[in-house]
């Protein structure tokens, strides 16, 4: 499968080490009101990519609405902006 091109094989492997690791420790989290937790990929302070998390920590599936109480995410981000630190309900 990555046969003819070990180099460049190898670039890909470490771009994507890369990006786990990005994902595993520097990316945002953000966690809807219901309180399932999020990976963000921040565009703006009301446009962001959602991903749920695997078990290990990693992006898994970008998605636009909760799939617990399917909120529309980036809307319900706007409006609870300071969701990662917690709720007063
Ligand atoms: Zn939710």
């Amino acid at each position: 499968m990555h046969a003819g091109r070990p180099g460049e094989y190898l670039a890909a492997a470490f771009e994507n080490e890369c990006q786990e690791r990005w994902e595993r420790e520097e990316a945002e989290r953000w966690s809807c009101p219901c309180r399932f937790t999020f990976g963000l990929h921040v565009w703006s302070e009301k446009r962001a990519n959602f991903y749920t998390l695997t078990d290990t920590g990693l992006f898994d599936t970008d998605v636009t609405n909760c799939p617990a109480c399917n909120r529309n995410l980036n809307k319900a981000r706007a409006d609870h902006a300071n969701g990662q630190l917690g709720f007063a309900f």
